[in-house]
């Protein structure tokens, strides 16, 4: 079964977004300074358009607010997707970075370092596997998950050359490339770039009935899932979901590879997602947070059986395992567990869908989310574009998600006071459209 692409021409959101790249807001009513207006224009004369940003133009962080270039001052609830767990510019890890860089920064892997050892060492001893694969980005280590699996299956699995599949969910996000996108059930994600990689089977999230069907064909080498799907927005699955995905993958002779890339590193209140339910993946995909929102480093772990699949000469990148990107990495990990950011994520988080749920039904339909990754969806009549205008406005930041979505992730480092007070920001926003 290969992917089909039935699926709606335009979505209503690219619609409204490409109309609304010329005005700024129908609501807002503070005016944009001039400083801003020449940040957003220069980007948008030499930049691809290739994103479209809430209006405001960012020039300092620190923690879990950061400032415009006219000095105004935000609570951030995005994180940057949560890569910024640890918050914005944390000390720690900026001298870290800033050390390193005056040694060494890069060898590529054609030489040994003296740096990358001492992560390997560090991150698959915190994280309980045999070995770590270090690549650069989110969607890198996805692809390098999904190449691991289809060595494992032909080597261990015994499927016939070139017939490996690979299961996904619907709505799953891993990044852009053209072997991501192809997974996609996002029209704006796939349109107008095909051909498409072949052996992909789509199934329901939180589906195991799918699933235990989709992975008995034999030549089926892998089921990579989100343990709550972010991009989709927050999308968390029902209870036992994740032990009965283990169950299943373990049956049929699967590998279970979690993409935690944006649920993982304390994110939803434990270390790695997967961590709520005591289940342990096969492959665990981690990279944003993994650098604190410093330089992109991302990795893959996987214990001997699979990850030695992969031979000298088979698989690789330039920047993965950098001295500079490991430094880092180490230090972005220790940050999160002495800081104990997991146990912080899961107090603020509970207070949060507590206030979340006291807001008004008829603008914030649904509330959310685990720890202090959640969402909330906003009642059809509003455009969840103008909510965040709104609370730009008001002094919180924050991104639509799928249209009628607005995800709420602040950096794990925020205090009950932010808290409280950013919740207030929120409550004096939704009230106005009531
Ligand atoms: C962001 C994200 C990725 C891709 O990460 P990039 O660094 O943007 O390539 C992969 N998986 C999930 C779940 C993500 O949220």
């Amino acid at each position: 079964m290969m992917l089909s692409r039935l699926f709606s021409p335009l979505s209503r959101s690219i619609t409204k977004t490409a109309l609304r790249t010329a005005t700024t807001s129908t609501s807002a009513k503070i005016t944009i300074g001039e400083q801003s207006r020449e940040v957003f224009d220069r980007e948008d004369k030499y930049g691809a358009h290739n994103y479209h940003p809430i209006p405001v133009a960012l020039a300092k962080g620190e923690g879990t607010v950061v400032w415009d270039v006219e000095g105004k001052r935000y609570y951030d609830f995005l994180s940057a997707y949560s890569a910024v767990n640890q918050g914005h510019c944390h000390p720690r890890i900026i001298n870290a970075l800033k050390k390193q860089a005056d040694i060494l920064t890069l060898t590529s892997r054609a030489f040994y370092n003296n740096v990358l050892g001492e992560y390997e060492e560090y991150v698959t001893q915190l994280f309980g596997y045999d070995k770590v694969l270090p690549m650069n980005t989110g969607v890198e280590g996805g692809e390098t998950a999904t190449k691991l699996a289809r060595k494992w299956g032909y080597k261990k699995k015994g499927i016939p050359a070139n017939q490996a599949k690979q299961v996904f969910a619907k709505g799953n996000f891993w990044g852009r490339t053209l072997a991501a996108i192809s997974s996609s059930t996002d029209p704006e994600s796939y349109q107008g770039f095909g051909p498409y990689m072949p052996g992909y089977i789509l199934i329901p999230y939180n589906d195991l009935k799918a699933l235990d069907e989709a992975t008995k064909d034999p030549t089926v080498c892998a089921f990579m899932v989100e343990p709550i799907q972010g991009e989709a927005g927050v999308v968390v699955p029902d209870p036992g979901y994740l032990q009965g995905v283990r169950e299943i993958c373990t049956k049929n002779n699967v590998l279970f590879i979690a993409d935690e890339v944006q649920t993982g590193l304390a994110r939803t209140g434990r270390r790695l997602c997967v961590d709520h339910d005591n289940v342990r993946p096969d492959i665990i995909i981690l990279g944003k947070a993994l650098s604190g929102g410093m330089y992109p480093v991302s990795a893959v772990l996987a214990d001997d059986d699979i990850m030695l699949s992969i031979q000298p000469g088979e698989h690789g990148s330039t920047y993965g395992g950098n001295p500079l990107g490991c430094k880092v990495a180490i230090e972005a990990l220790k940050v999160l567990e002495e800081e104990r950011l997991a146990e912080n994520a899961e107090k603020m988080g509970q207070i949060m869908r507590a206030e979340l749920n006291s807001l008004p039904k008829n603008v914030v339909k649904i509330v959310r989310g685990k720890g202090l990754l959640n969402a909330i969806v906003i009642n059809d009549k509003i455009d969840a574009w103008d909510v965040c205008l709104r609370l730009r406005d008001n002094g919180l930041l924050a991104k639509p998600t799928h249209g009628d979505k607005i995800r709420f992730s602040p950096p794990l480092v925020i205090t009950e006071e932010q808290l409280r007070e950013s919740c207030h920001i929120i409550k004096k926003t939704v009230m106005s459209f009531t």
